[in-house]
């Protein structure tokens, strides 16, 4: 007899992003360029001196001191893991749980429900305005009946690319913290939009911040993600997480990258400067686009249905994500930014389908 997993489990979907071989990816949001070479001449060098047969530093502190010099913070206000995701994954498992709730606004970043629901915990989710904006109202009554343990934002947000305006945090943390709930600002993109909800991160505050260097850092392969939080929070983080869970390698890789942070700088000005220009170039053709503060652009075509429009360009080698399983979100579809050859081809395609 086969053991039976866990009924919740059973009944869950799976993550769903098809790994389509094709031109032109713009479905994931990673950077269209690898790091710098100087970046990966020196991490070569040092992979030299990794002493295999022993394990990694536990606690990462080369790691967690160099991350948190680019925040003003202490290692001990870093947590570091194998993505954002793990450092969710981690949240959930210290602050969520059976019994437990976590709150959501939909339409976002969908592991944040998902993540919970593996750890345990009940997800509670409330919508958006039309325009994904969060209303103050419903945040605050959803919080008081659901009186979770965690809150979600995403800003700026996947898929909308909306970033959440500083009052917005500022009135969640504080109806967070008369319920005793910690908030999670999870700013994969944070980078490229125009103000961080790290500068309100306080010892008092039960704000954590989430970053990852999938994104702007041009890492996604090497799977490392933080969280800045108070060290109260960092501390029952490194409580459920694995022994040695991050490999020497990807603590390597995440000190070493720091040092060419004005790099990576440039490049998301540059990617920025894309999206201006993709942005612009979309509203030339019959879609809806929607503002963005991150490296990707929602848009939806006025009278094609979504999927079809997917699969047309799929069919020219153009590969971007269809939204179609957000609630809220049918038709719409996320673009990333890329090179700017590789935006050509997603708008060539684009302007064939809808022209
Ligand atoms: N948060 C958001 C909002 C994301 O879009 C992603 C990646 N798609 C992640 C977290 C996870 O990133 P990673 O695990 O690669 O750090």
């Amino acid at each position: 007899m086969r053991p039976a997993p866990r009924d919740d489990v059973v009944a869950m979907e799976g993550y769903h992003s098809p790994q389509v071989d094709v031109d032109v990816r713009l479905n994931t949001n990673e950077s269209p360029l690898g790091p710098p070479a100087s970046f990966v001449a020196e991490l070569t060098d040092a992979i030299a001196g990794v002493e295999w047969h022993r394990y990694p530093d536990r606690a990462a502190r080369d790691l967690r001191a160099a991350i948190g010099s680019l925040h003003g913070r202490g290692h001990e206000q870093v947590f570091a893991a194998n993505g954002s995701n793990e450092v969710l994954q981690s949240l959930c498992l210290a602050y969520g749980g059976p019994g437990r709730r976590a709150v959501t606004f939909e339409p976002t970043y969908a592991l944040h429900g998902h993540i919970a629901r593996v750890t345990g915990t009940e997800v509670v989710s409330a919508p958006r305005r039309d325009d994904f904006t969060l209303d103050l109202d419903v945040v605050r009554r959803t919080l008081e009946s659901a009186q979770p343990t965690l809150t979600f934002l995403c800003s700026p947000n996947n898929p909308t690319g909306l970033v959440e305006p500083q009052e917005v945090v500022e009135t969640v943390v504080e109806v967070a913290t008369s319920l005793g709930s910690l908030v999670v600002v999870d700013e994969a993109y944070g980078q490229f939009a125009p103000w961080s909800a790290a500068s309100l991160l306080d010892e008092e505050l039960p704000l954590v911040v989430t970053r990852t260097y999938s994104k702007t850092w041009a890492m996604a392969a090497a799977r490392l993600g933080y969280a800045l939080a108070p060290t109260w929070v960092v501390d029952e983080l490194e409580k459920v997480v694995l022994p040695y869970h991050l490999d020497a390698v990807t603590q390597l890789a995440g000190t070493l990258a720091v040092g060419h942070l004005a790099e990576m700088e440039a490049r998301v000005a540059q990617l920025v400067e894309e999206r201006g220009r993709l942005v612009a170039e979309l509203a030339q053709l019959p879609v809806t686009v929607w503002p963005s503060g991150a490296n990707f652009v929602l848009f939806r075509p006025d009278a094609r249905a979504g999927d079809e429009v997917w699969k047309l360009l799929v069919e020219r080698s153009v590969l971007v994500r269809n939204c179609a399983s957000w609630p809220g979100l049918d038709d719409c579809l996320r673009v990333t930014i890329g090179t700017r050859d590789e935006d050509d081809a997603f708008l060539a395609a684009l302007r064939e389908i809808l022209t």
